[in-house]
Parts: structure tokens; C-alpha cells; sequence
């Protein structure tokens, strides 16, 4: 048995009836991270010790018959969830050796639900790119082809799942780093409601954007890490006073109800967008299909901002990065440059060494658009956009239950092809971002592989706080769509 390759689901069944125990499965994913990941470069540190010990402490836990929702199941968790004891670097170089002394809410609810934490996974730094290399330390590869990115900022957490070195992870996504990495890498991505999972411990990139969620095998495995992450946090002020569902249920009302009479919307401004590349849109219409033939009604709908919609994500996303970012200054934590002629040098030299080119750039995009004089011109005028993007997906929503798009317009492109055009990496998170910018959920889900062996996903957008409808169109979707190649050998 290929314990490497199981999915929570499965895992946790072999756990219960003891076929199988915690530090075998464990085990099996630290053999995998040996033998792989100096040619993936999925994770920037690996716990080996402290996984082999919760893995244990499982163990004698399931021997005495306890149960909890992820007993034994070995998680990896993108590096800016803070870990008490275990360094948390965000992929720069300016916490390089920041080691937190508490655990994110996210995290503190996986270990408390027996989660086993094998190590933290490589991003683009402080969340910023969409291909993981802009990564401080190494750039992470595509598991199904290594000269393509895995997608980014969540790439380490993406590639670890899909080369099969954790059951499942948890990434961030601002502006689809959950989603894109997942589409890229042939795996399950889900971005939750702004406010559903906590941000607390979170380090923070765009505070207004920025969500945690589950990047796993399977829709089933996505709903259980919901489960667990998911709920009202005092400690984060943003986070919703809501009750969190069942979110497993979504899948019995599937396995019960089918999809008949949900409405799927299609935004008629995605469909022959200039960018989109052909075999992502006949995966797209494949999927439509397989989506019609479970009853599912199409309707068209109108997203009519979407052409502001990446303009004005890189006007917020980088003002909020600006203000965000302006703690690492060699003072409060993090890495320090001696300065030569007093505080105001070390500063620079801090800064200068310690966070990499797109950080910067970001960093100086925000605090422009954010000047005295230009804050209305810019910042001012993107939020204005960022309402209307939200009246639209609202409109949207009134004549549909689900919207459904690609994930990204193109598969996972070459090592390098887009690391001096910033640009066309932007417009890249075209079908993502708005998602964000209007704080509703979004899932990707495998929907196909292209002639060069490169994964695709289907988008399956809902309204604020309606995961359900996502998690039971895209779990009806897993089940009926023509099955999907395993990943090739590495
Ligand atoms: N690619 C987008 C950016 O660079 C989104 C990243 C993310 O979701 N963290 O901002």
C-alpha cells in the first residue's frame, strides 16, 4: 500500500481499525521528502523530530480508542502560519530565523483536532507572486513536469500535496494563491469566506484579502479541514461571528440530492478573454458539460468590472502590503544590517538586504498610491472599484447559486518565462482575485490535464458564507468527471 498516497478519508479509516499506525504514515511521507523534495523543493523546513513525536503520542492515543477528526494525519502548513518553536519565515529572508512563540489559531485547531505538523512549506515571499519564485530561499517545481512553476504564493503547499508529502496542507490565498497552485498542481484548493478561518498568527500580507484554507487530494478531505479550521476567533477582529456548518454534509446532500436544480452562473466577460489559452477553455467546456449532465441548469452572468479587477487588486493588495510590511524594520524582529551612520541607515540596509525584488516593488507601488496627494488618484479610487466588483458578483448571485470559471488562464508555465515581465504575472490571477476582493468562497477542482501532461482546474465560486453550495457542486463534479491521471513518477 502507498501510504504516501492516501487521502485523509482514507488514512483515517486504516488509523482506526489499526492496519496502519501514525508513525507509519508519517514515516512515509519523511521517506517520500528525502527521496523527492531536493528536486521539488517543496518545504523550507522539515520537522522531523517533532512529527515523529506527535506522530507517536497519536499512536498511543488511537490505541486507547480516542477519535478525533485528524488523529495521526501528517499536515503541512504554509510558511506564514506561526508555529510555536518551529521558525516561520514567509519565505524571506528577513525571518529567516524568526521563530514564533505561539501557534496560529489554524494551527493551534489542527494539533488540538491530532493533526501531526511535518514542516512548513515554501511561497513566494510574504505571499506575494503567483509562482513561487519569489521565494527567499529556492524555487519550488511543478510535481507533474519539474521545468514548469507549481503556481503560487501557496507552491510549497501545492507541490508537497501532490508529490505526495503530506496527506494535505494549508495555504493563504490574497488573490488566488490557494486556488492557482491547486489548479496547476492537479489537487484540491479551497478558499474560504473572508472572516470563516481565523486570521490570528496569520502574517499578515493584505489583511483585508488575505484567507487561510485547505489544499488537499479531494473535496472530502477539503470539507473535513474545514471542519477543523473553521469557526469564530475572539483573537482576530475580522473574524465572522457565524456558526460553521457540517461542511462534510454538503457531500451527503450530493450523495442524497445530486445537483439538481442548483443554477450555475458563467460570467459572459471570462469566456474569449484575450490570454485564455485554448485547451484551458475545452477543459472548461468539458466541465460545463459534466456539470449540465448533473442537472445543473447554466445561466449566463454579468461580472461587468472584471476588466478593472486586476488594476485595482495591485492597488490594494500592495497599499495594505506597504503599511503591513513596515514592521520589518531591524528592531522589532527579524533580521538586522548594521547601519553606518545611525538608525535611518540601518533601516535601509535592513530592508534593502532582507526582503527581495517584488517585495520591494510592492512595497514601493503601496506607499506611493497611498501618498499624501495621490491617495484618492489611486487607493481611493480602487476601493471604489472593489465595491463595484462586489455589486457585481451580489447581482451575479441573484440569478444563480454557484459562478464557475477557469482557474487560470493558461497551465503551469516554464521556470522563468515570466520572472521580468511582473506584469504578465499579474494579469495571470485574472479569474481569481475578484473572489477576494469581494470576500466570497472559491474552490478549485482537477478538471483536466493538458497535451504536455499539465494539470487544469475548474473555479467554483459561492456567495459570502455559502461553502456548502461549493463544496456540493465541486464534490458532484469530482464524482462524475472523467477520472483523472495520477501523477506521473518523480
Ligand atoms: N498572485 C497574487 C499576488 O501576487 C495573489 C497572491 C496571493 O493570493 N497570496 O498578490
Amino acid at each position: 500500500m502507498d501510504l504516501h498516497a492516501l487521502t485523509i478519508d482514507q488514512a483515517k479509516k486504516l488509523l482506526a481499525s489499526r492496519e496502519i499506525s501514525s508513525v507509519d504514515l508519517v514515516s512515509a511521507m519523511l521517506d517520500r521528502i528525502d527521496a523527492h523534495d531536493a528536486k521539488v523543493g517543496a518545504f523550507i523546513t522539515v520537522d522531523r523530530e517533532g512529527a515523529l513525536a506527535a506522530a507517536s503520542e497519536a499512536d498511543a492515543r488511537l490505541a486507547k480508542g480516542e477519535d478525533a477528526p485528524l488523529l495521526g494525519i501528517p499536515v503541512a502548513l504554509k510558511d506564514l502560519l506561526c508555529t510555536t518553536g518551529v521558525r516561520t519565515t514567509c519565505g524571506s529572508k528577513i525571518l529567516e530565523d524568526f521563530v514564533p512563540t505561539y501557534d496560529a489559531t489554524s494551527v493551534a485547531l489542527l494539533k488540538a483536532a491530532g493533526a501531526v505538523i511535518l514542516g512548513k512549506t515554501n511561497m513566494d515571499e510574504f505571499g506575494m507572486g503567483s509562482s513561487t519564485e519569489n521565494s527567499g530561499f529556492h524555487v519550488t517545481r511543478n510535481p507533474w513536469n519539474l521545468d514548469h512553476v507549481p503556481g503560487g504564493s501557496s507552491g510549497g503547499s501545492a507541490a508537497a500535496v501532490a508529490a505526495q508529502m503530506c496527506t494535505a496542507s494549508l495555504g493563504t490565498d490574497t488573490g488566488g494563491s490557494i486556488r492557482q497552485p491547486a489548479s496547476h498542481c492537479g489537487i484540491v484548493g479551497l478558499k474560504p469566506t473572508y472572516g470563516r478561518v481565523s486570521r490570528f498568527g496569520l502574517v499578515s500580507y493584505a489583511s483585508s484579502l488575505d484567507q487561510i484554507g485547505p489544499i488537499t487530494r479531494t473535496v472530502r478531505d477539503a470539507a473535513i479541514m474545514m471542519n477543523v479550521i473553521a469557526g469564530h476567533d475572539p483573537k482576530d477582529s475580522t473574524s465572522a461571528a457565524v456558526d460553521a456548518p457540517d461542511f462534510t454534509s454538503a457531500l451527503d446532500a450530493f450523495d442524497s440530492q445530486g445537483l439538481s436544480g442548483m443554477k450555475a452562473g458563467i460570467p459572459k466577460e471570462y469566456l474569449g478573454m484575450e490570454g485564455l489559452s485554448p485547451e484551458v477553455e475545452k477543459a472548461f467546456t468539458d466541465a460545463r458539460k459534466v456539470l449540465e449532465d448533473l442537472g445543473v441548469e447554466i445561466v449566463e452572468v454579468s461580472l461587468p468590472h472584471t476588466a478593472y479587477a486586476v488594476a485595482a487588486y495591485y492597488v490594494l493588495a500592495p497599499s495594505e502590503a506597504s503599511s503591513n510590511l513596515a514592521r520589518y524594520d531591524g528592531v522589532k524582529y527579524g533580521a538586522r544590517q548594521k547601519g553606518a551612520d545611525g538608525l535611518i541607515d540601518m533601516y535601509k540596509k535592513t530592508r534593502s538586504k532582507g526582503f527581495g525584488p517584488e517585495v520591494q516593488r510592492r512595497i514601493i507601488m503601496g506607499t506611493y498610491a497611498l501618498s499624501a496627494g495621490y491617495y484618492d488618484e489611486y487607493y481611493g479610487r480602487a476601493s471604489r472599484v472593489r465595491t463595484l466588483i462586489m455589486d457585481d458578483f451580489s447581482k451575479a448571485f441573484e440569478g444563480c447559486d454557484i459562478i464557475i470559471s477557469p482557474v487560470a488562464p493558461t497551465p503551469a508555465f516554464k521556470i522563468g518565462e515570466n520572472v521580468d515581465d511582473p506584469l504578465t504575472m499579474y494579469l495571470s490571477d485574472i479569474f481569481t482575485l475578484s473572489a477576494n476582493m469581494a470576500g466570497i468562497p472559491g474552490l478549485s477542482v482537477p478538471c483536466g490535464v493538458s497535451k504536455n501532461g499539465l494539470p487544469m482546474g475548474l473555479q467554483i465560486l459561492g456567495k459570502r458564507f455559502d461553502e456548502m453550495s461549493v463544496i456540493r457542486a465541486g464534490y458532484g463534479f469530482e464524482q462524475s468527471a472523467p477520472s483523472f491521471p495520477g501523477l506521473p513518477e518523480l
